[in-house]
């Protein structure tokens, strides 16, 4: 019988879960802890290792599937598996009613994940995840952007938002600004 599951993190395990980089897998059949590693190999192309273990206590044969999980660290203390799904579903909620399709938040799902790994470490506060959400959001639906800022930034008045969409227009102003627009005004002969 082939049994197949996939480990979370590794960080995430109970203490002295991890020994010596390997961790110590419970048989799916018995409960037993102490297994043997028969095989092991790369797969997702070295993004997993594949272990095909062996259960000391039962000699059932099982499988694992072992991959490095990003982890969130929230507010509450509590970590989490970083998950694109749960990005795009809280982006998706502030782009209700607004033009952006499933595509376009896959895409932006996407960003976030690359740059949130980017930042080379395992845990990342919630609030870096948020705050990775918010570039790439702004440039795809500026409305979602200012509702998704509203919630993460917790806007307390209408103050902040008057500053946020300050904001907004500078930077769409300084986009639009061509500088060498400006150098050829003025340059020429006057008219
Ligand atoms: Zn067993």
């Amino acid at each position: 019988m082939s049994f197949a599951y996939r480990l979370g993190s590794v960080q995430a395990g109970p203490p002295g879960a991890v020994e010596s980089g390997e961790v110590r897998m419970r048989c799916p059949f018995c409960r037993h802890t102490d297994c043997k590693v028969i095989d092991s190999r790369e797969v997702d192309e070295g993004a997993a290792t594949r272990r095909r273990r062996s259960c000391q206590a039962c000699g059932k044969r099982f499988t694992t599937v072992e991959e490095p999980v990003l982890a969130v660290l929230k507010r509450s203390g509590v970590t989490e598996p970083f998950s694109r799904d749960k990005v795009v579903s809280g982006v998706r909620r502030a782009c209700q009613g607004r033009p952006v399709d499933e595509d376009a938040l896959q895409k932006l799902a996407h960003r976030v994940e690359e740059a949130v790994r980017a930042g080379g470490t395992a845990e990342i506060p919630s609030h870096e995840v948020g705050l990775a959400i918010l570039g790439p959001l702004k440039e795809l639906d500026e409305v979602a952007y200012l509702r998704f800022a509203s919630v993460y930034r917790s806007f307390s008045s209408i103050e902040d938002f008057e500053k946020e969409i300050a904001d907004l227009r500078r930077a769409a102003a300084g986009e639009a600004a061509d500088p060498r627009d400006r150098a050829g005004r003025g340059a020429g002969p006057a008219g």
